[in-house]
């Protein structure tokens, strides 16, 4: 039997009973974007924060990408959030591998050569990658100037928090 079996009969005996006000729609206060990573499921746990007043948007190494962006869009424009946190993390599973060495793998394994995904975002430096995922969102025009964009570095240890601060913007010579 498989987890998903598994889940599936679980789900029937745990979910007995039935609450309207589970259907209300949601009022979230502060969009998260954070790491697939099983180890920062309990993540709230730690920041003191309600499961209702947070927009929990993950995806594997915590990326600033076209779909996070349009959820962010939606959390801010139509939820109602007005704080954005990118919250990255030591030892995540995107620094373990470069882009090229899982393109040259997976064409390797596969045989395939597919246009997508492009990206696979691996990075090495969590800081600056974080930083990155912060100046991404911060620039989008549809997310508001109004709205604070703060990026994290969260260490699995401790479960700490470090903020990572924007460097200014440094102007191209035209
Ligand atoms: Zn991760």
């Amino acid at each position: 039997m498989s987890l998903i079996d598994d889940a599936l009969s679980a789900n029937a005996t745990i979910a007995t009973d039935n609450d309207p006000d589970r259907e209300r729609p949601p009022a979230p206060k502060i969009a998260i974007v954070t790491c697939a990573d099983p180890r920062l499921s309990g993540i709230l746990g730690v920041l003191g924060l309600n499961e209702a007043d947070v927009d929990m948007i993950r995806n594997v190494g915590t990326v600033i990408d076209e779909d996070s962006i349009r959820s962010l869009v939606i959390s801010t424009r139509v939820l109602g959030t007005t704080e954005i946190m990118i919250i990255n993390h030591d030892g995540c599973g995107m620094t373990v591998f470069t882009d090229d060495e899982l393109q040259d793998r997976l064409r390797h394994e596969t045989g395939a050569w597919p246009i997508a995904p492009a990206r696979f975002y691996s990075f090495t430096d969590t800081e600056q990658n974080t930083r990155e995922q912060m100046q991404k969102a911060r620039s989008h025009p549809w997310i508001s100037a109004d709205v604070p964009v703060r990026g994290f570095v969260y260490d699995l240890a401790s479960r700490r928090l470090t903020e990572v601060f924007p460097v200014d913007a440094t102007v191209a010579a035209p």
